[in-house]
């Protein structure tokens, strides 16, 4: 039974439909956002780190109020090879100072301030009502169906994440492939702040990001994260969902494994695991990214397949942020002049063009397909730490220079100068 109609309804609140909310609320147009969950965030999960100059763009400062854990100051990769590994990193302490560049943070308490942000607004939050269905007049969306109710409104924005049912009834996308989606598995681990600063030879407040490559997905596409929390640390992996489903490997397996990588063990021992959780990630890229609007409703954040993962770092939160943003601007456009068509909310794509999403998505178009290159989870790891084991060995044999020591690995390693110098072009243009 249809019921009251809002300007704008907004599906998901997680930070693209929660950022749009508040925007839109702050103008002072009514809006409603549904969220499936209990409370916001409580459904969500994410590695741990978000870039910070978009919300502080929308709301200078957020640090001073917003529940954050540390503030990102290392960065950290590694190649895992069994019982070798090799790291590279980097510290920048001006990323730890205003306007600090990223933070790690808990989806669960995070999420609920944002949404929060857009209640304090104006904003009619409603919780615990997962939205089934939109409502069509011809081709036209205005409303949603949600069990038996239905509610109206002059546009729909679908943020509603990664495996967005709005925008596949809408018809802007078709059912996602696996071959574009990855599964992350993440586990939270409680350790003393003191501990982490100690192990991870931190200042209190600041914090790394570890990303990792190679046999913590036993050569399938994907890889492996830990960023220090407070008094926790979130680790897991993310891997090629396609993968998973054709080697039939337990996810619950994969990270025990990597848990007992001789690199991390001690970082968490003695640590309790106290949240697990999996989540889809959209990693097709710009390809595949649904129709971003229509007559009645815009698509944001995963839902739009805004995500970009480059093997050095994932980045959705900042984009899910800065699309919620230009859909809400679109909004503001659209009711400045009482048209809410396909041809009016269009501007969306060029908002997105100004805010920086879609040239990010522009840019990585090519990061998918180089990763998928297996050489880059097997024979790359095993080839860096075995060159870098017989540099630093010195046990009486007779002495190999750099090149021949290079050339001898490579052969080892199953891969040729040939894919070494095509893989690193292809490398160079795609991330
Ligand atoms: C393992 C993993 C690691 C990641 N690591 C990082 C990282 O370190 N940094 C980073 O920036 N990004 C990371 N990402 C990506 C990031 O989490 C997403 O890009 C971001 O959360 C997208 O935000 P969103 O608001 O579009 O969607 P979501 O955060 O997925 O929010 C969607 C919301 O919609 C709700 N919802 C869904 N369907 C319905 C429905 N039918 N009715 C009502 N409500 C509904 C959900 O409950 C949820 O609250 C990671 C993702 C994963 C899975």
């Amino acid at each position: 039974m249809a019921e009251d109609k809002f300007t704008a309804i907004i599906v998901g609140a997680g930070p693209a439909g929660s950022t749009a909310a508040y925007m839109l609320a702050r103008e002072g147009i009514d809006v409603l956002l549904i969220e499936r969950g209990e409370t916001p965030g409580s459904k969500n999960m994410f590695g741990g780190r978000m870039y910070s100059y978009v919300l502080h763009r929308i709301i200078p400062e957020f640090w001073e109020e917003a529940p954050l854990e540390r503030q990102v100051s290392r960065e950290v990769i590694t190649m895992l090879d069994g019982e070798k590994s090799a790291s590279i990193s980097c510290q920048n302490e001006n990323w730890a100072k205003p306007p600090y560049h990223s933070f790690t943070l808990l989806r669960a308490e995070f999420d609920a301030w944002l949404a929060a942000q857009a209640e304090d607004a104006g904003a009619m939050l409603a919780c615990g009502i997962r939205v089934d269905d939109v409502i069509m007049e011809g081709n036209r969306i205005i409303g949603i169906r949600a069990g038996e109710d239905e509610i109206l409104a002059d546009v729909v924005i679908a943020a509603d994440g990664a495996n967005s049912i709005i925008s596949e009834k809408a018809g802007l996308r078709s059912k996602l492939s696996p071959a574009d989606l990855a599964t992350g598995v993440k586990q939270v681990i409680e350790l003393p702040a003191k501990t982490i600063e100690e192990r991870f030879n931190l200042q209190p407040g600041t914090g790394v990001a570890h990303l990792y490559a190679g046999t913590c997905t036993r050569g399938m596409p994907g890889g492996g994260f830990l960023y220090t929390n407070k008094s926790s640390i979130s680790l897991g992996l993310v891997i090629k969902a396609s993968e998973l489903q054709k080697n039939q490997h337990l996810l619950v397996d994969l990270v025990e494994d990597f848990k007992s990588q001789p690199s991390i063990a001690p970082l968490i021992s003695g640590g309790e695991v106290v949240e697990y959780s999996a989540h889809l990630v959209p990693e097709g890229g710009i390809s595949m990214a649904p129709r971003l609007f229509s007559d009645g409703i815009l698509v944001t954040g995963d839902a739009a397949g805004f995500c970009i993962n480059l093997g050095y770092m994932v980045r959705g939160m900042d984009l899910a942020i800065a699309s919620g943003e230009a859909a809400a601007r679109s909004v503001m456009e659209a009711v400045k002049k009482d048209d809410f068509s396909a041809n009016s909310l269009g501007i969306y794509k060029d908002l997105l063009a100004k805010n920086g999403v879609w040239p990010v998505m522009e840019t990585y178009h090519r990061a998918p397909q180089l990763l998928d290159t297996r050489r880059l989870y097997s024979n790359y790891p095993a080839l860096l730490n075995n060159l870098l084991v017989e540099m630093f060995t010195i046990d009486g044999t007779p002495p190999v220079n750099l090149m021949d020591k290079l050339k001898q690995q490579v052969k080892n390693s199953n891969t040729s100068f040939i894919n070494l110098i095509g893989d690193a072009w292809k490398g160079g243009r795609s991330l």
